[in-house]
């Protein structure tokens, strides 16, 4: 089965289509955002130490985030492929996650850049309603995308692991054009 990363910037829809293109194939959807949401909702020390980060849309601290996928990659049911959906978000954890494949002897099979223009993302994130959706918010979570993130774009690219799609089409068209890459 497939172990596959999804990179995008903040409202380009890879939430859904990592769901979809999960449910697909039977594997499991390894979402850091969704982990994170529900450890603030429960309040547990993870999600106390991560909450006012994520409340002003910046990256949690890498150390929080590097222990809990290696937590969850280590479960039964992420043995036989997986897609990660926001993680990796910036280089140094990118590198992490590299060391960990290789030392578990899981390679991924290639990252997936899900592209879409600036002013669509905005306008799509002010739709979803999430309490980390307000404008301000939005504004910075972008930033941060550019600044810290789309540098794996070019670090994908470098080890020729990169597929681009466009996500700026019909959610089913999207998932269709994930299918044939699959
Ligand atoms: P989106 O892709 O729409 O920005 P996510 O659900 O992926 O939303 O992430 C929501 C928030 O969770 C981020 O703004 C960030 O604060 C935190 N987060 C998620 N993944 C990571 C990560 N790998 N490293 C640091 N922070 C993260």
């Amino acid at each position: 089965m497939p172990r596959l990363i999804f990179l995008g910037a903040p409202g380009a829809g890879k939430g859904t289509q990592a769901k979809l293109t999960a449910d697909l194939c039977s594997i499991p959807h390894i979402s850091t955002g969704d982990i994170l949401r529900a450890a603030v909702a429960n309040q547990t020390p993870l999600g106390i130490q991560a909450k006012s980060y994520m409340d002003r849309g910046d990256l949690v601290p890498d150390q929080l985030v590097v222990a809990l996928i290696q937590e969850r990659l280590n479960n039964a049911d992420a043995q036989d492929g997986w897609i990660l959906d926001g993680f990796p978000r910036n280089v140094l954890q990118a590198e992490f996650l590299d060391s960990l494949l290789n030392q578990i002897e899981q390679p991924y099979d290639y990252v997936v850049n899900l592209e879409v223009p600036d002013d669509v993302l905005a306008s799509r994130m002010l739709e979803r309603g999430r309490t980390d959706d307000t404008e301000e918010v939005i504004h910075n979570r972008l930033k941060v995308y550019r600044e810290q993130t789309s540098p794996l774009i070019d670090f994908y690219t470098k080890r020729k692991k990169l597929a681009v799609v466009d996500g700026n089409q019909l959610v089913e068209k999207v998932t269709m054009d994930l299918k044939k890459l699959i």
